[in-house]
């Protein structure tokens, strides 16, 4: 093997040649050939095959006793192995198997991707110097997992006229029953005009010598598909100085085997790593038996030494390789980095031999550069997508004057008729409504409730052996009620709310969090929320995977509807409106919240834990699409107990019950609630308004104080010059405040929560003395 070292870019292309293919003359036999099948069908196979081959075939189907025969004939050993190489092929390629997409474009716009199978396919297993047994598996595996009605497997016979015993076995262990003895070109014409033995076939897959390649060309421009260009087989190594140099001989070795015009090419980093790997081929070559094919196959090969990584990397890119083997370091990584080859074997315990018959790769692949366009053989290569589209009316007025408006352009006015015609119908359906089976997240669409033990029993006195609970009692050596009956009837008779209307959370970010996870498919969805706004939102979206998109809201904090529309498409699951809205204290418009419910066909949460600061109206229970989330953090003074509410449609609700965890609420936290929930909070409410108004008063006297906004919730926004000593200074003077300067619109923002008298009385006098 010639070894070049550092060769410049400009010698790149020739260093990248493949053996060259003499076609001439071959092409119109190959025609020649194809005719003769096209008019005499299985009579010119016949006398084809005894001219060419000098065998004499009776009939061109394998006969189950030949089959019979075949299962005899291999040895133990090598069935075992073929069955297990069988489920390794098996198992990767049946992972291959393509999700269904299903999106709804727009709203009323659904647009599916189905996969089908091909339903007639070829598969063409050569004879010659080698029978690939192991090419019947690396056919006919992903086959029969797509499901392709109707295999046929062509092969030429042997001189006694038999066919590969070993290709019978592993045929009908991938499940074929059809199995023709034809070969060369004129196999390939009988798969793509069909004889009267033989069926025609929609694609034909397979290797073959160059009468096959030429035969699958020529069809291919007629009406019979292929499965890629195909050329002789190569591997490329790339080695650095953690390669074996008897390890990357052998490898280069066993693509040499292949046949006289394989090519072997080793990049590497140093002459004397070239050397020790020459000396090894030429040891290890002295010990293989298909010494002549090696030597002319390694004739075609080539050592090139790099200085640079990068070179080598390049060089690899350039050549795009059928196979590349990387002996190098961080070869895991280089593997990701690289785009152009058809398998990649990683570190030195990964042989190319591995690929080609058994760690469950398809060893077909494009070869002579093509992997740099085509892929190897996989499931989707017996496959094909097929699209459905359907339109609602509404879906079609959305999208309606887009589709006229192109059809137009592009002057065919009958397409933008087709949908002109439609449009007065389309403009008078309704739009859009909410449906809860089509707002909640697929895996959820089926849930089915739970049920314990204790739920069949309903008794409050019994033995308990069910729960593996410690029975002695103190008060809390058993599982909390998980439906919290009691506290959800008192929290119902002070909100005036039906039971199955009311979520008990740990604390309402439960409830967020369970929004996600009933709503949102991870990866795929949305969900829009104003900002700036409270910061849980985005951080639950980020957990549970879901696209978080925010609409600024006017420099008022007022909320405009057109932006919000713009944010909305159809992945959009929830909305989320805080009101009064944290950082900024300002309730939304009642009557703008229920539009949004209204146009909208997910869900609208409207969280309202600062609503009993508020005079506004609720929005709970006004459509059956609106979660409202408040909380006994705040007006109640709990915060610590941490207890949320979800107030919503009864089947929503349900959904909430079925996802949670079911003891989200500890017993000691129900029962203090219990307790505290007797005496009313309205006082202390009282307390904070009248303090928040008085704050509000006098904050904007203060020098250092820029503005304080009108606020409806337990806190103002406040704007100071240098809002990151005034919250310095308030720290030294242990007194903690929120610093929301780098909110959007809050530049220089404090947001200071209400305290009790004695401390509102303290900030103050700390911000006049600043
Ligand atoms: N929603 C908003 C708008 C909040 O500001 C907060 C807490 N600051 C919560 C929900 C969380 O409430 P809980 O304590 O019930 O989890």
């Amino acid at each position: 093997m010639e070894i070049y070292v550092n060769p410049s870019r400009d010698q790149w292309a020739r260093l990248c040649q493949r053996a060259v293919q003499d076609n001439e003359g071959i092409l119109s036999r190959v025609r020649e050939i194809l005719e003769q099948v096209r008019q005499n069908g299985d009579e010119a196979i016949k006398d084809l095959t005894r001219r060419i081959d000098g065998v004499e075939l009776d009939c061109l189907k394998v006969s189950e006793e030949e089959f019979s025969y075949a299962e005899m004939a291999v040895p133990e050993n090598v069935k075992e192995a073929i069955r297990q190489a069988y489920r390794n092929i098996y198992a990767f390629h049946k992972a291959q198997k393509s999700l269904r997409v299903e999106v709804e474009t727009v709203a009323g716009v659904k647009c599916i991707q189905k996969s089908v199978p091909i339903g007639r396919v070829g598969l063409y297993i050569p004879g010659g110097t080698a029978p690939l047994f192991s090419t019947v598996l690396m056919l006919a595996v992903p086959s029969q997992i797509a499901g392709c009605r109707t295999r046929v497997l062509c092969t030429p016979a042997g001189k006694d006229g038999l066919v590969n015993a070993e290709v019978l076995f592993t045929a009908r262990l991938c499940g074929i029953t059809d199995v023709f003895k034809a070969g060369g070109a004129q196999a390939i014409g009988a798969m793509a005009y069909g004889t009267r033995s033989i069926p025609k076939v929609d694609k034909i897959f397979g290797p073959g010598n160059r009468y096959v390649t030429l035969a699958k060309q020529v069809v291919s421009t007629e009406n019979t598909a292929i499965d890629m260009p195909a050329g002789p087989s190569e591997v490329m190594v790339l080695a650095d100085g953690s390669a074996r140099a008897e390890y990357v001989a052998a490898d280069l070795l066993s693509q040499a085997e292949h046949g006289r015009d394989s090519q072997a090419i080793l990049v590497c980093r140093s002459e004397a790593f070239a050397k020790a790997v020459e000396e090894q081929v030429r040891i290890q070559a002295a010990r293989l038996p298909r010494g002549e094919m090696i030597r002319s196959s390694l004739g075609n090969s080539r050592i090139i030494v790099f200085d640079d990584t990068l070179d080598m990397l390049s060089f690899e890119e350039t050549y795009a390789p059928e196979h590349l083997i990387i002996s190098m370091e961080n070869a895991r990584e280089l593997a990701e980095v690289i785009d152009c080859a058809g398998s990649i074997f990683v570190g030195n315990f990964s042989p190319e031999s591995a690929g080609d018959y058994a760690s469950g790769t398809n060893h077909t692949l494009p070869t002579s550069g093509w992997a740099r366009s085509f892929s190897g053989l996989n499931l989707d290569s017996f496959m094909r997508k097929t699209t459905i589209q359907e339109l609602t009316p509404a879906g079609l007025r959305l999208i309606g004057g887009c589709i006229e408006t192109m059809a137009t352009a592009e002057g065919l006015d009958a397409h933008a008729n087709a949908v002109r015609v439609r449009m007065d119908e389309a403009a008078d359906a309704p739009k859009g409504v909410f449906r809860l089976e089509n707002a909640v997240r697929d895996n959820i669409r089926n849930l089915k409730p739970y049920s314990t033990a204790r739920d069949e029993y309903q008794g409050d006195l019994g033995i308990f052996l069910d729960a593996n609970e410690n029975p002695f009692q103190n008060g809390y050596n058993r599982y909390p009620d998980p439906h919290q009956k009691a506290l959800k009837e008192k929290i119902c008779s002070l909100k005036k709310l039906n039971p199955d209307n009311l979520f008990l959370g740990n604390g309402s970010d439960e409830a967020i969090d369970l929004v996600y996870r009933i709503f949102c498919n991870p990866g795929r969805d949305n969900v829009v929320s104003i900002s700036p706004s409270y910061g849980m939102y985005r951080v639950a979206a980020e957990t549970n995977d879901v696209e978080f998109r925010e609409v600024l809201l006017n420099e008022d904090f007022s909320l405009d509807m057109e932006k919000l529309e713009q944010a909305v498409d159809a992945s959009t699951k929830v909305i989320f409106l805080c009101s009064p809205n944290n950082p900024t204290g300002n309730a939304l418009d009642f009557d703008q919240i229920m539009r949004i419910a209204k146009g909208f066909r997910g869900i609208v949460v409207v969280d309202e834990a600062y609503s009993d600061f508020c005079t506004g109206k609720s929005a709970a229970l006004m459509r059956d699409n609106i979660v409202v989330l408040q909380t006994l953090s705040k007006a109640w003074g709990l915060a610590g107990l941490r207890i949320g509410l979800a107030i919503a449609d009864k089947r929503i609700i349900r959904l909430f019950s079925m996802v949670k965890y079911p003891y989200n609420i500890s017993k000691a936290a129900m029962d203090v609630a219990m307790e505290r929930l007797s005496a009313p909070s309205t006082e202390q409410v009282r307390m904070i308004i009248e303090e928040r108004e008085r704050l509000a008063g006098e904050l904007p006297k203060i020098g250092i104080v820029r503005k304080v906004w009108p606020s409806q919730a337990n806190f103002l926004l406040v704007r100071f010059d240098d809002p990151a000593y005034v919250y310095a200074q308030l720290i030294s003077n242990s007194v903690i405040v929120r610093n929301r300067d780098s909110a959007p619109l809050c530049k220089g923002c404090l947001r200071i929560t209400v305290g009790t008298r004695e401390e509102n009385d303290k900030l103050i006098s700390i911000l006049q003395s600043l």
